[in-house]
């Protein structure tokens, strides 16, 4: 990746801040999965901390943030907490948060709408409707039952949401600290994600909207099964690519790093690529979102890994699909896809 470089490489140790551009510090929790940590951006806004994103919603996080209040954040307060979008890492301990410092959340309506609804689902609609759905994607019985066995784990990770909120749009400035920040929407990784640009000096915090090293997840969920998201992501892409090439890219997970133009470009190519895969494959034989997994994928994908395998191959269908590349076709209640 010689597009990119990395100007700090030094990660801050836990509880412990450390300053990536002015007034702008980097912090790094960890998480329970192979992806074993996420990066947290602590602004400072006046005699306090806005932060954004806010940690999974477990003890160990909770435990994690109350040390940062005292080491980190030295004593001051949390005075808004801002969230890029719905994902248990990133919302998790908004409402928590937002109670133990009285600050207002900020998120966009329709992360925040799609966080209620999926805590929303009640266990046994995910163990019936939910296995039922990746069967009929192609899944045997038995990895579709793995995979939803648990029922809402949306839930479970996110054990609260705020009660009330302040909804960011696309185009919103936020001045923090004296400084102007402008919130720069995404789609496709998730509904209406939230990035902040500070132009003044070029930082971008861009969540999981683009990420130096790994291709963010790009699924269809089963409760909106025939959207594309990866067109969305895709578009979006290329609006972000269009920022200064200087910018400082703070991701959520993985180092800080300049070369987004470079970056937008390299993960448009790997979608681009995986979609000539499905074709391929398609031209070959009938291929269902499960039939696809080995062109896509590694093996041996944990039932966690399969959630997002399973929509992010979906995704690649439902792109080709509505643009006429692929047509469906079931058998025996599995859905296939096809050449014209
Ligand atoms: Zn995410």
């Amino acid at each position: 990746m010689r597009y990119l470089s990395f100007p700090y490489r030094e990660i801050p140790e836990a509880a412990q801040r450390r300053e990536v551009a002015e007034g702008v510090y980097w912090l790094r929790f960890s998480l329970p999965f192979a992806l074993d940590h996420i990066n947290l951006w602590l602004l400072a806004d006046g005699e306090g901390w806005a932060i954004v994103d806010t940690g999974y919603g477990n003890e160990t996080t909770r435990e994690l943030w109350q040390q940062t209040f005292a080491q980190a954040l030295e004593g001051r307060p949390i005075t808004r907490i801002i969230v890029t979008h719905y994902h248990p890492d990133h919302i998790g301990q908004a409402a928590w948060l937002g109670q133990t410092w009285d600050a207002p959340v900020l998120i966009t309506q329709g992360e925040l709408a799609l966080a209620q609804k999926l805590r929303g689902i009640p266990d046994e609609l995910i163990q019936t409707e939910g296995a039922a759905f990746f069967q009929y994607h192609g899944l045997d019985a038995e990895r579709a039952r793995l995979m939803t066995e648990n029922g809402n784990r949306y839930r479970n990770a996110v054990t609260q949401l705020p009660e009330s909120v302040e909804i960011l749009r696309d185009g919103d400035m936020l001045e923090i600290g004296g400084h102007q920040w402008r919130i720069v929407g995404g789609n496709g990784h998730s509904p209406e994600h939230a990035c902040l640009y500070r132009e003044q000096d070029q930082v971008l915090i861009s969540g999981d909207q683009v990420l130096p090293t790994i291709s963010s997840n790009v699924s269809v969920r089963m409760d909106n099964a025939n959207d594309d998201p990866l067109s969305d992501f895709l578009d979006s892409l290329q609006r972000l690519g269009q920022l200064p090439e200087e910018t400082l890219v703070l991701p959520a997970h993985g180092l800080p790093f300049k070369g987004l133009r470079g970056r937008t470009n390299a993960l448009i190519g790997h979608h681009e690529r995986q979609l000539a895969r499905v074709v391929a494959a398609c031209e070959q034989a009938p291929q269902s979102a499960a039939d696809l997994l080995p062109v896509l994928f590694r093996p041996n994908l944990t039932p966690h890994e399969l959630h997002f395998a399973m929509g992010e191959s979906l995704s690649h269908l439902n792109y080709l699909e509505r643009r006429g590349q692929l047509k469906r076709q079931e058998v025996e209640g599995v859905v296939r896809f096809v050449t014209e």
